[in-house]
């Protein structure tokens, strides 16, 4: 497995991360975990040599953390490293971050956390981290021996990420970053203001949710036309991979094939060479132009007052937009009325409950608009 180390960080760590906020489901819509699928893939990584784990609070309604704990713990402690985060916006005191830490050790069956983040970093969530004194709270605790390095998850504007690390001394930071969102999110500028300061970079999102693991057939024929064996999504790690001061990518993996990807990817790890970017740039253009919603299926926005499966819609919709032959408005219908009724787009009554928690700035309730204008008329799923 492909290594990186820093002296900041004072051990190596492999280069595929796994995010524990995708894992297998038990039941298709809810969040429970069938931990005896996960637990293969978990055994699997760890076995090929993956040592980076991240979950975090609200990651499968709080269930990934008891996840973590359950099958990490079944290895040497010093084995593995494990990531979990503060869930800035559950705050009411410094009090109530005392208590979900604590709680988060117990559910993670460890002492201390490898590396611990201050969740989701935006301007309303970095002012509550300012209001209670988080910071501070957590450098304590990391002087105590319960967290080994302190960093940060970043989703805002590169204005915010410059104030966040001249504000405070960090071992890491993590931002979303990948081919698509190097220019759309400004990645590039947001991973040049931490290279500038030599903090490591944990990249999450490289392969957006999902979405550049299947993209539309322009943009896979573009990488099928360069390399007939590689999957998309290899692709997509091998860019995030190849960027200097990179510690680890994450990779939010639901099924055992994606874990043999992508450690093949990562064990075989090839930086990806100028004419392999520009290939990937091009890819992304065609990508793009296919109109998809730039969701990745986070489900911060959840749960929608009105029912709405606000990332589920965005997905069929997306899935609709890169079919590209004359039976896609038919797959869009059938799959759309595999949602249940009171998941459609038409339920959305536009209260705008959902766009202060949305990351990637989609205007929901417009895009929800549209969407049901498209749909077929509200009716059961006929089997
Ligand atoms: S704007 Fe629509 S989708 Fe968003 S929370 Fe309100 S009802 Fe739900
Ligand atoms: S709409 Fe936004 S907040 Fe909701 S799942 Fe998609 S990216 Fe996440």
């Amino acid at each position: 497995m492909e290594t990186r180390s820093f002296t900041s960080i004072g051990r190596e760590i492999s280069l595929l991360g796994f995010g524990l906020m995708r894992l297998p489901l038990a039941d298709p819509g809810k969040p429970e975990i069938d931990y005896s699928l996960g637990e293969k893939m978990i055994d699997l990584a760890w076995r090929s040599g993956v040592n980076y784990f991240d979950t975090a609070w609200p990651y499968h309604d709080g269930l990934s953390e008891l996840f973590a704990g359950a099958v990490l713990s079944r290895y040497p402690r010093e084995s593995y490293c494990l990531a979990s985060k503060m869930p800035l916006w559950a705050l009411d005191s410094a009090e109530r971050a005392e208590e979900i830490f604590n709680r988060q050790l117990e559910k993670c069956r460890v002492d201390y956390f490898d590396f611990y983040l201050l969740h989701s970093l935006t301007e309303e969530h970095y002012k509550i981290a300012l209001d209670f004194d988080i910071y501070n709270l957590l450098a304590r605790k990391k002087q105590q021996g319960l967290i080994k390095r302190l960093g940060f998850s970043f989703h805002d504007n590169p204005g915010l990420l410059a104030r966040i690390v001249s504000a405070h001394s960090w071992d890491f930071a993590q931002i979303q970053l990948n081919y698509i969102d190097w220019q759309a999110l400004e990645a590039k500028r947001q991973y040049e203001i931490l290279a500038q300061r030599q903090i490591p970079v944990v990249i999450m999102e490289p392969v957006r949710g999902g979405a550049l693991a299947t993209l539309n057939p322009q943009a896979l024929n573009i990488l099928q036309n360069a390399d007939p064996g590689a999957s998309p999504a290899s692709w997509a790690l091998r860019y995030a991979g190849s960027l200097p001061g990179v510690l680890t990518v994450l990779s939010g993996m639901s099924d055992l094939e994606q874990v043999k990807d992508n450690i093949a990817t990562m064990e075989q790890f090839k930086p990806l060479s100028n004419g392999e970017r520009d290939l990937l740039a091009q890819a992304g253009s065609a990508y793009l132009a296919s109109g998809v919603i730039p969701c990745t299926n986070c489900r911060y926005c959840m749960d929608c007052p009105s029912g709405v499966n606000i990332p589920r819609v965005f997905a069929v919709y997306n899935h609709y937009r890169t079919i590209d032959n004359s039976f896609a408005p038919a797959i869009f219908a059938n799959n759309y009325r595999t949602l249940g009724p009171s998941e459609q787009a038409h339920n959305c009554t536009g209260c705008d409950r959902c766009l202060e928690y949305c990351p990637q700035s989609i205007n929901i309730p417009e895009q929800m608009r549209t969407i049901a204008a498209l749909s077929p008329a509200p009716q059961p799923l006929e089997l």
